[in-house]
Formats: C-alpha cells, sequence, structure tokens
C-alpha cells in the first residue's frame, strides 16, 4: 500500500488574498455606506438612490458575473464571501444585490444565448438595470412545476398572460426572468420555458408592494402579464427547459443565500460578545454566567459549521460539479441556524434586545423569512432526501 502523506496544505482553508482583500472592501463599504443608514430604510421602506448608486460604483451588481460583461468573476467562493460580508448589513441590501444578481441576472447568465447575453449582461452588471426572478404564483409556491402562468407562440413572438406574485424588487427592476407554461402536456418535464422579459413593455403591470413583517427597504409585489409581447429570441436556454434553469439558478441562490446568513450570524454573535462582557448584574458580567456562555459557544459553533458548508458547496460549484445537494443543505441549515442565532441573541441582550436601538429585533424579523423563501426548509429536505435515494 503506498504511503498516504498529509501535509498542511493538502486541504487548504484559506481564503487567497484576493478575496480576503474583497472581504476587508466590503466590510469597510458595509459599515462606512449601509449602516448609517439602517434606520432611514427602516423608516422610509426605501434604499435611498444614493445608496443603490455607491452600490453600483462598487460594481457590486456583477459580482458573480464574467469579466467579458463587465462582471468581477469571482466565483462562486468570492461571490459567497462577499455575500457574508453583505450579511452585517440591512438586510435590504442583501434582498437588492441577491434579486439581481443570485437570480434574476443568473438566469440569463447560466443559460442565455450569446446574443441575449452580449446584448443584456453589460448593463446588468454595472447596475444600470435591474434584474428580478419571477417563478411563484398565487397557486404555486413550493409546487413550483404547477405553475399556470402561459406563453403562447405567435409568429416571431410569445403571449405571456398570467400573475406571479411575491416577487422581490418587482416594484423596481427592469427586467425579470419569467418562468411560464409553452406545453400544458409535458408539465415540468419539458413544458415550461423561461422568457427575458421586459417589464417597461406593454401588457407587463405590477401589483402594489406588499406589505411584510420585516425586510423593510426590499419591496415584493405581483407582476402581472395580459398578453405581453415577448420576442422569440428572448428564450433563455432552450424551449422546454425552463424547470431546469430554474433549479440551476436557485441552487446557486442558495448556496449565496446561505453565505448572507452566515454573515448576519457572525454579526449577531461579536454584539452579544461585546454586551455579554460589558452588562453587570448580579455584580459581575453576564458573560461570567454558565447560562450565558452556552449559549455563546453554540452560536460560534452552528456559525463555523454553516460558514465551512457554504464553503465546500462553493469550491464544488467553482470546480464546474453538481453541488444541488450541498446547497440544499447549506440553505436548510444556515437559514435555521440564523434564525436560532438571533434569537439566541435576543435572548442575550434581555430587555434592551427587543428594543429597536440594539438593531436585533429588526435582525429578528429579517431572519424569518429565510426558512421560507428561494424554497422552504421542508422543499429543501425533499431536495436532500431525493438526492440521497437517487
Ligand atoms: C419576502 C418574500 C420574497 C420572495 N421573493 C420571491 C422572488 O423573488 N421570486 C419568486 O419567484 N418567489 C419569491 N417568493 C416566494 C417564495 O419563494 C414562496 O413563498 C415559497 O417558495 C413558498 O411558497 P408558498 O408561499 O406558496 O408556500 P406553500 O407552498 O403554500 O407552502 C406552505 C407550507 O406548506 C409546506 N409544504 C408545501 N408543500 C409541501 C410538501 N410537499 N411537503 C412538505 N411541506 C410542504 C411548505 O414548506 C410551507 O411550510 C418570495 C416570498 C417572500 C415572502
Amino acid at each position: 500500500m503506498t504511503a498516504v502523506v498529509s501535509t498542511p496544505d493538502a486541504l487548504n482553508f484559506e481564503l487567497p488574498e484576493e478575496l480576503k482583500l474583497l472581504k476587508r472592501s466590503l466590510r469597510e463599504f458595509v459599515e462606512k455606506e449601509l449602516w448609517p443608514l439602517t434606520d432611514e430604510v427602516e423608516s422610509s421602506d426605501e434604499i435611498p438612490a444614493s445608496a443603490i448608486g455607491k452600490m453600483r460604483e462598487m460594481g457590486l451588481f456583477g459580482l458573480p458575473f464574467a469579466e467579458e460583461y463587465g462582471g468581477a468573476g469571482i466565483g462562486e467562493l468570492g461571490y459567497c464571501v462577499a455575500l457574508e460580508e453583505f450579511g452585517r448589513a440591512s438586510a435590504a441590501f442583501s434582498n437588492l444585490l441577491g434579486a439581481h444578481c443570485s437570480i434574476g441576472a443568473m438566469a440569463l447568465h447560466l443559460d442565455g444565448t450569446k446574443d441575449l447575453k452580449d446584448r443584456y449582461m453589460p448593463q446588468l452588471c454595472s447596475g444600470e438595470k435591474l434584474a428580478c426572478f419571477a417563478l411563484s404564483e398565487p397557486g404555486a409556491g413550493s409546487d413550483a412545476a404547477n405553475i399556470s402562468t402561459t406563453a403562447r407562440r405567435d409568429g416571431d413572438i410569445y403571449m405571456l398572460a398570467g400573475v406571479k406574485h411575491f416577487i422581490t424588487s418587482g416594484d423596481i427592476a427592469d427586467f425579470a426572468t419569467v418562468f411560464a407554461v409553452t406545453d400544458p402536456a409535458l408539465g415540468a418535464r419539458g413544458g415550461i420555458t423561461a422568457f427575458w422579459v421586459d417589464l417597461n413593455g406593454p401588457g407587463v403591470k405590477r401589483g402594489p408592494k406588499d406589505r411584510k413583517m420585516g425586510l423593510y427597504g426590499s419591496h415584493t409585489c405581483e407582476l402581472i402579464f395580459e398578453e405581453a409581447k415577448v420576442p422569440a429570441d428572448h428564450v433563455i436556454g432552450k424551449v422546454g427547459s425552463g424547470f431546469i434553469t430554474a433549479m440551476k439558478t436557485l441552487d446557486m441562490g442558495r448556496l449565496s443565500l446561505a453565505a448572507g446568513c452566515v454573515g448576519s450570524s457572525q454579526f449577531m454573535l461579536e454584539k452579544s460578545i461585546v454586551y455579554a462582557k460589558e452588562r453587570i448584574q448580579f455584580g459581575k458580567p453576564i458573560g461570567k454566567q454558565q447560562a450565558v456562555q452556552f449559549m455563546l459557544a453554540d452560536m460560534a459553533t452552528e456559525i463555523y459549521a454553516a460558514r465551512n458548508m457554504v464553503y465546500h458547496g462553493a469550491w464544488k460549484a467553482d470546480r464546474g460539479e453538481r453541488f444541488s445537494l450541498e446547497a440544499a443543505m447549506a440553505k436548510r441549515y444556515c437559514s435555521d441556524m440564523a434564525i436560532q442565532v438571533v434569537d439566541r441573541a435576543l435572548q442575550i441582550h434581555g430587555g434592551s434586545g427587543f428594543m429597536k436601538e440594539t438593531g436585533i429585533e429588526r435582525v429578528y424579523r429579517d431572519s424569518r423569512i429565510l426558512a421560507i423563501y428561494e424554497g422552504t426548509n421542508e422543499i429543501q429536505r425533499m431536495i436532500i432526501a431525493e438526492e440521497l435515494l437517487r
């Protein structure tokens, strides 16, 4: 038997220098440019246009995309590192970025024709135009294969009819990746097609913004298609391959969503450590109490596990390997972890955690959606089980 040599470099957990640099510059950007806006975003339910302008200047809207289109070309690991840092900002910002980069424009980037990508990716990478992802419908959420929006071919165009709902950034996006039925007999296996749709075109209406529990500053709304005309060359991928495009895109989205969970949880842990050292009760810092120490220990342990899951999934993605299993596991675990971590952070902060000033109640509200969107955690368990039993 040949000797097995284990060296410290056999498995390298060190981020490359350029990603360390990216992490540092994003940390600075979030703290300097975005933190001061948190209260304004929360009370006005809007992201100031100037902040979107600064995100554009930083090149954030092109982070995961190829350099030939003006993107940063930093791969899935780089993008996850970036979203981890963004997780420290108000969720409105990471949602804006996620709806555009992780899913909205990602579908086009993954499966669009060269012509479509050449035409649209540069303006999407610069952030001049924003994209969203429109799969969910009032009658088809978890059961996404059961959508009823239709696309009927008429010469060189498709006529889109139907309603998408809960669409993040649906109110402000210029374009949407829209999934519609082109062959009802085939269903998800060849009967759904993805379209690149101009949301300012005729036949497209946007509903009023939904009233939500949290995520203020990030809006969802209905997108209503009433015989909206979409050029036939705006099909993303092949006619009938839309469900595959949706699943591939969601694999990317789930991994980066999980990265955001790691970032927001890390931030909650850091705040809790500071508070545990400062807050005196019974004549000593609450951090001297084992009950509080155990909460901190569990938070740190789970964040450590979560981060490694995300990085491993991203590593597989960047190697061109299939990572649906890892993405579903990371989304399920990291979102549940983030919800639990912020709950413990709130508990450690006592009554102050319930007050607006500490900023924890906002993260508590904003985190709850993580177990629901981009596929509920029940659906993630179904995907994981399917992958295991294939
Ligand atoms: C803030 C927000 C932003 C969103 N952004 C977008 C977006 O940008 N684009 C987009 O397309 N969609 C978006 N969505 C929609 C989101 O993806 C769906 O809400 C989600 O997939 C769940 O669908 P549903 O709400 O219809 O719940 P349902 O599918 O009705 O599920 C209800 C409950 O039943 C459970 N359930 C359903 N089926 C099963 C099953 N087979 N086995 C076990 N349990 C099951 C679910 O897990 C859940 O607990 C967003 C939603 C919200 C709230």
